[in-house]
């Protein structure tokens, strides 16, 4: 039987037939001399990296799985952005088909469609960056993919349950549903992986590069129903991960490990929230963004640059000023306490410098009106 979802996969797509890489191939021996590699390392007695690694590392997406707790279909690729553009040439023809994404969101699903000619429309969050899910479903007609992010990179917040289940809902028949949960250690209870069973067009994404504390191992992952999987298993590279990280990403996976992430990413929750309560003592801060992240997202008052603040300082944040619905706003990462002391204690002295100047002002307009007073006191003597 075929649903929505194979007719939302190009023709080029649905013909490929995935490369036929040595590995996948397989076969029996004794001697291998079928994938032109050396056939032994040129480094005795260090660990041998001679051999292409396995086609789809299997012990990895076992191992994800039983930390997710899902049986949902699962594929390791090299980093969340990896995922978000193999899901694009997978389920978008170039120069031809739409996504659409729900700004301010993560730039990378835009970026990918640009590269591909692939129009990216948008259904831009409300005021208080909840999704539009009316115009999203609307909207949903005219694409291949809807990218949600939960909690959203730079916002901060988490979709709601409810919301997700109706766009779920409203685009049954029309397009797939992308949910990016790069964030969601920090709020790990809304996930939506426990919803791909009942809805076989939605997909997840994950990563390894936040919370997992290793972004430069670059793994992630695609969690979906095996009809969305069949196609993007066609597009992934013969060779996704690179041994190295395979093996630290196995060693990552396991019990001992995840239980250290996870009392890590406590630790950086409380971090965060002390640091958001330090940020509120600023009058030149309008607004501190509640989040379930491990970042703030800020509004300075209009006519500060806390950004160049402090970078002055020698700490680099992010400017978001240059989207439209995020003028004044900073996005600032969650460090060790002494980094958030740092950043607290930088604002401070702007503070100070800030009331300095004030005073100054004071100061002068002071003696402006004494002189004028005092003038025009001598000035009436000399009449
Ligand atoms: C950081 C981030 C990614 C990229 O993750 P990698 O696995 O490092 O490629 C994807 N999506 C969002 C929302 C992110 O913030």
């Amino acid at each position: 039987m075929t649903s929505f979802i194979d007719n939302l996969v190009p023709q080029a797509v649905k013909k490929l037939i995935p490369y036929q890489s040595a590995r996948r191939i397989g076969g029996d021996g004794r001697v291998w001399l079928n994938a032109n590699e050396l056939e032994s390392s040129l480094f005795e007695g260090e660990p041998s990296h001679n051999r292409y690694p396995d086609f789809l590392p299997q012990d990895i997406a076992k191992a994800y799985q039983a930390y997710c707790g899902t049986d949902a279909e699962t594929v390791a690729v090299r980093g969340a952005d990896e995922a978000i553009d193999l899901l694009i040439r997978t389920f978008c023809k170039p120069a031809s088909d739409n996504i659409l994404i729900c700004s301010p969101t993560y730039a990378m699903y835009e970026f990918c469609a640009d590269a591909l000619a692939i129009e990216t429309l948008d259904s831009p969050l409300q005021e208080d960056f909840n999704l539009n899910v009316a115009d999203i479903v609307q909207k949903s007609e005219l694409v291949n993919l809807v990218f949600l992010c939960s909690p959203n990179n730079p916002t901060g917040n988490v979709i709601p349950k409810a919301d997700l289940i109706e766009v779920l809902e409203g685009t049954v028949g029309r397009s797939l549903v992308v949910v990016d949960e790069a964030y969601i250690e920090f709020e790990p209870h809304t996930s939506a992986v426990s919803l791909i069973e009942r809805y076989p067009h939605l997909v997840v994404i994950r990563t390894l590069s936040k919370a997992f504390g290793l972004a430069a191992v670059r793994c992630g992952f695609i969690l979906a129903s095996p009809n969305v999987m069949q196609y993007v298993s066609k597009l992934i590279p013969p060779y996704p991960m690179p041994d190295c990280s395979s093996q630290i990403v196995l060693e990552a996976l396991s019990d001992e490990r995840v239980a250290v992430m996870k009392e890590a990413t406590a630790k950086l929750v409380e971090i965060r929230n002390q640091f958001a309560v330090a940020l509120t003592q600023f009058d030149f801060i309008e607004y501190v963004y509640p989040s379930s992240t491990n970042f703030i997202l800020l509004r300075q008052k209009s006519g500060h640059e806390l950004f160049s603040v402090l970078t002055k300082d020698g700490i680099v944040t992010r400017n978001q000023n240059h989207e439209l619905a995020l003028r004044n706003c900073v996005r600032i990462t969650i460090g060790s306490p002494e980094s958030m002391a740092e950043v607290i204690a930088s604002l401070a002295s702007y503070q100070t410098e800030l009331q300095q100047t004030q005073q100054d002002q004071q100061k002068r307009q002071h003696q402006q009106d004494q002189y004028i007073e005092t003038q025009s006191q001598l000035d009436k003597d000399h009449i």
